[in-house]
C-alpha cells in the first residue's frame, strides 16, 4: 500500500447541517508532504477530522463514501485507536496542552494508552529531540515560547509514533521565522522517519519550498 490516506467518493454533513464536503477524492501517497488549501469554510478541517476519524466517528452527521488510514476504513475505528496511524495537531494547538511541565505534557498521553514507564521515558525523550526540545524537559510550559509550546504540542502526538501527521493552521500564530523553521522540521521529519505530513494552510509562502504535493479545495 502506497498510500498513506485514501478519501474514496467521501461526503459529509455535520448534524443538522447541509453537506460540507461532496464526494471528495485524492489520495496521499506514503512519505509525501502534502498541502490542503483553500478558501475559509471549504471544509480544510473537516478533511483533518475525517483523517483522524472523529468524523464522522465522534462528531456524528452524515457520510457517505470511505477514508481510508494505512489501507483501513476509518468508519467503526475507535479513535484512540486510530491515532497509532494519525497524529493530528489542531490550530489552537494551546487547547491540546494539559501539563504543567514540558516531560509530563508528552508522558501524560503515553502512560493514558498504558506505557510503563520503561517504555514512555525513552518515548518522551525521543519526541522532544525530534522537536528540538531536548533540555527543556524539566521547564514549565508557560517558560516556553508560543513556538516552543507548538513544538511541545507535536513531539506529544509523535511521541505515539503516528505513520501520518496532520497540522490544520498550524502556523498562523507564528512569526515568519517561526513558520519557516516550523516547516524545515516537519519535512527533516518526514526524510528521516518516512513520516508522511499533511498540513493545512491558507498562508503558502513558507510551506510551498518543502510541498511534494498540493490539494485545492475550490468550493
Ligand atoms: P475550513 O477549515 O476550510 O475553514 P471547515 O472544515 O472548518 O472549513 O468548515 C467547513 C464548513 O463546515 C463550514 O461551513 C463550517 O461552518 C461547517 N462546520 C465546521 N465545523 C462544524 C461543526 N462542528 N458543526 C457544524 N458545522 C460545522
Amino acid at each position: 500500500m502506497n498510500e498513506a490516506v485514501i478519501f474514496e467518493g467521501f461526503s459529509y454533513a455535520y448534524p443538522k447541517t447541509e453537506p460540507v464536503l461532496n464526494e471528495i477524492e485524492f489520495a496521499v501517497p506514503r512519505g509525501s508532504f502534502t498541502v490542503i488549501t483553500g478558501p475559509s469554510g471549504a471544509g480544510k478541517s473537516t478533511i483533518c477530522r475525517a483523517m483522524a476519524g472523529i468524523v464522522p466517528n465522534y462528531y456524528g452527521g452524515r457520510s457517505a463514501g470511505r477514508v481510508l488510514v494505512d489501507g483501513e476504513d476509518t468508519a467503526g475505528q475507535r479513535i484512540a485507536d486510530l491515532t497509532r496511524f494519525v497524529g493530528l495537531v489542531l490550530d489552537d494547538y494551546e487547547s491540546q496542552l494539559v501539563s504543567l511541565t514540558v516531560e509530563e505534557e508528552v508522558l501524560f498521553g503515553l502512560y493514558n494508552r498504558g506505557l510503563a514507564p520503561a517504555e514512555a521515558l525513552p518515548a518522551m525523550r525521543k519526541a522532544l529531540n525530534e522537536v528540538g526540545l531536548t533540555g527543556k524537559e524539566k521547564l514549565r510550559l508557560d517558560e516556553l515560547s508560543g513556538g516552543q509550546r507548538q513544538r511541545l504540542a507535536i513531539a506529544s502526538v509523535l511521541a505515539y509514533k503516528p505513520d501520518v501527521l496532520v497540522l490544520d493552521e498550524a502556523a498562523s500564530a507564528l512569526d515568519p521565522e517561526g513558520a519557516e523553521s516550523l516547516y524545515r522540521m516537519l519535512d527533516e521529519l518526514r526524510r528521516d522517519y518516512n513520516l508522511t505530513v499533511i498540513v493545512v494552510e491558507h498562508e503558502l509562502t513558507y510551506v510551498l519550498p518543502y510541498a511534494t504535493q498540493m490539494l485545492v479545495l475550490v468550493d
